[in-house]
């Protein structure tokens, strides 16, 4: 078998990679992927209740980028959706990122209000704040709210999610949900925030509807590479297992997933609920908020983070520190010796905490600067 492209991966790094090669070039493209479908980590499903759920942990999309809204539009239409979320914190539920409403339910009125004043002094009606940085704070009121919530809604999360505490991580880790000098309970503040009407696997279909693309399921690329004669590659996998390891492993964080169906619904609030301090799961997501999809019976996941073992569970999350970020680099000198024959590409390609969006535009660049020439 002969085919100008192998793309190793049906997540959307290789998707969009293999849509843009033979939609733009019309050059053959062959997409392996080991698990048994496509769509990668943002995979759903209708589970035997008959409730669409995301295989992987809850997938919410949302993008600032025009370029990345407009290339996906073109194969799904979009149900507007904004996530919210609440954590347990003292025994109330309040909105994750920490609000005023947060600060209003959780301390006494008077201190509440000195704090909001600091606050919207500080940093403006609306600004939002990473934990880290208020931490660095010397005004009182702001020294007193940085320290309540670090501890209940950073130490114990981060320290469960990672197995590092929050300083043993790259800054950007708890930036990614600070603090929100306003009352916008919304998780994420972006221009473009939908979710697929009819899931992402069902988008993933139609990006990859095209006769020159073929894919081959449960299929690892060492297993078929000697066989098939390919020009090029795009490789989304895991960099470090690419080599074979030879530098050492590159460490990832892996979760495992239960997923509960009640019969009753909705089972929570909103879509997200938080368990910062108690228990050894980090969160439990009801899909039905995000899909908004009716009738009886609502399906639940509940996510404990674990070790990565190659071979035993997914490595879900590259883990964003410096030293890591040397390993890396030292695998991708390797890989630029290939002169240009293997593309590395995506969250595990790259080693990085890359969001949907981040993806999806990461390999709309790749695709405009190493392979349109
Ligand atoms: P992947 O989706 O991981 O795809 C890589 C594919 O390569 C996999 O399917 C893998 O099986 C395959 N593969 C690897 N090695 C081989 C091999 N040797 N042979 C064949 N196939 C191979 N992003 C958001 O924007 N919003 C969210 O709400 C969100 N929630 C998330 C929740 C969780 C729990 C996780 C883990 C991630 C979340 N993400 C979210 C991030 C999102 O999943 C990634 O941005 C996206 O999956 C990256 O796509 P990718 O193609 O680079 O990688
Ligand atoms: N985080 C936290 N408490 C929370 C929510 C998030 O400590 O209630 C921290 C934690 O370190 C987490 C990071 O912020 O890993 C990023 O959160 P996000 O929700 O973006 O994680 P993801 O959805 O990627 O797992």
């Amino acid at each position: 078998m002969r085919t100008d492209w192998l793309v190793v991966g049906a997540g959307f790094t290789g998707a969009v990679l293999a849509e843009r090669i033979a939609n733009q070039l019309g050059q053959n493209v062959l997409v392996v992927e080991r698990r048994d479908h496509i769509a990668g980590n943002a995979f759903d499903h209708y589970d035997e209740h008959g409730v669409l759920v995301h295989k992987y942990g809850p997938h919410i999309f949302h993008t600032n980028s025009e370029k990345v809204w407009r290339y996906l539009s073109r194969f799904t239409e979009w149900r507007p959706y904004y996530h919210r979320v609440r954590a347990w914190i003292e025994g109330q539920l309040v909105p994750v990122p920490f609000n005023l409403t947060a600060l209003r339910t959780l301390f006494p009125r008077r201190s509440a209000e000195r704090i909001e004043d600091a606050l919207v002094e500080s940093f403006g009606h609306g600004a939002r704040v990473p934990i880290l940085r208020l931490k660095e704070s010397n005004c009182p009121e702001l020294v007193e709210l940085a320290q309540y919530v670090y501890r209940y809604v950073y130490e114990g999360y981060t320290t469960k999610q990672w197995g590092l505490r929050p300083e043993e991580l790259s800054p950007s880790v708890t930036g990614r949900v600070p603090v929100a000098v306003s009352v916008d309970d919304r998780y994420f503040t972006d221009t473009y925030q939908a979710m697929p009407l009819r899931g992402y696997t069902a988008m993933f279909r139609r990006m990859l509807a095209h006769p020159k693309i073929k894919i081959m399921l449960q299929t690892d690329y060492r297993d078929i590479a000697r066989e098939v004669q390919w020009e090029r590659m795009i490789y989304t996998g895991p960099i470090d297992e690419f080599f074979s390891y030879e530098d050492g492993h590159l460490p990832y964080r892996s979760l495992s997933f239960e997923m509960r169906h009640f019969g009753d619904s909705p089972h929570q609030p909103v879509a997200q609920v938080n368990y910062p301090s108690e228990y050894a799961f980090t969160r439990i997501s009801e899909f039905k908020h995000m899909t908004g999809q009716n009738g009886s019976g609502t399906t639940v996941a509940i996510e404990y983070p674990e070790r990565h073992e190659p071979g035993r569970n997914e490595p879900y999350y590259p883990i964003p520190r410096d030293e890591y970020r040397e390993l890396y680099n030292g695998y991708l000198a390797k890989s630029r010796k290939l002169g240009g024959k293997v593309l590395f590409a995506g969250r595990l390609g790259e080693y990085k905490y890359l969001n949907m969006d981040q993806a999806v535009g990461a390999a709309l660049s790749l695709f405009e600067k190493e392979i349109v020439r």
